[in-house]
């Protein structure tokens, strides 16, 4: 039962999926393919093919680092819904985060924390859901600050409120979120928030965004509450 949800949604999301990660592998291939054909057409001294070799590298690793992000979380197979804890899972991807945020001088904090609270999602992408909206929460606090993280529940919803305090976006930047290759960074993807709302919707979810200019951004995701499908 819990699996024949919106089928076709799912569909639909891993063919944007495949759309959107292929454009993104083109760039890393085009170059490697450049470099070997410019090695091919001239002698270069040693000490330039080195450097060609760990440009390659560096383009390989890029391709890498895309599939690693993107594929492994957009299974063309059904991701089997299962009952996770809310707050179990909040804390595995705080701890994942850690370094990263710790790197760049956030302080995560866990806010009111139902401990409770379950909900009905595949395990790994709802992670990578959390992940990418976290992600992006501390890249908009260049000068470090505070990320905090919270859930609560009703009978019927669950929310996940993820709050920082960083540059916050104007109503057409919020309006954009989630639209293939938007970004504002230097090195985005502007793929994050389009996996994280594919996901969500997938799991009946919806996401609430809140942000203001130069103040910060709140991110809630809503899920219907487990005890909804427990009782059907
Ligand atoms: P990327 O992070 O690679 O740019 P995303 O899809 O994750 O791509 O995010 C798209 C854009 O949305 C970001 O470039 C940024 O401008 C904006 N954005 C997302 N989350 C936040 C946030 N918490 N605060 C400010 N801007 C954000
Ligand atoms: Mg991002």
């Amino acid at each position: 039962l819990y699996n024949s949800l919106l089928k076709h949604e799912k569909m639909e999301t891993v063919s944007h999926f495949a759309a959107a990660v292929s454009h993104e592998l083109r760039n890393p291939l085009q170059s490697i393919k450049g470099f070997i054909q410019l090695m091919k057409e001239y002698d270069y001294s040693r000490e330039k093919q080195v450097e060609f070799h760990s440009l390659i590298l560096k383009e390989i690793n890029a391709a890498e680092d895309l599939i690693d992000d993107y594929l492994v979380y957009a299974k063309p197979t059904y991701g089997q819904l299962e009952p996770i804890t809310v707050s179990t899972e909040v804390h595995h991807v705080l701890k994942i985060m850690a370094p990263y945020a710790n790197g760049k001088d956030v302080k995560m904090q866990i806010g009111d924390m139902d401990e409770t609270a379950e909900i009905l999602v595949d395990r790994q992408k709802f992670q990578q859901a959390l992940v990418n909206i976290i992600r992006n929460g501390v890249e908009s606090m260049p000068d470090g600050g505070t990320l905090a993280i919270a859930a609560k529940s009703s009978p019927a919803k669950v929310w996940i409120e993820v709050t920082d305090e960083g540059v916050g976006m104007t109503k057409e930047e919020v309006q954009r979120l989630g639209e293939p290759y938007f970004s504002n960074k230097i090195k985005g993807t502007g793929l994050g928030m389009m996996v994280t709302y594919s996901i969500v919707s997938q799991m009946n979810g919806q996401i609430m965004v809140d942000s203001q200019k130069g103040k910060g951004t709140e991110f809630t995701l809503e899920f219907p509450n487990i005890a909804t499908f427990e009782k059907k």
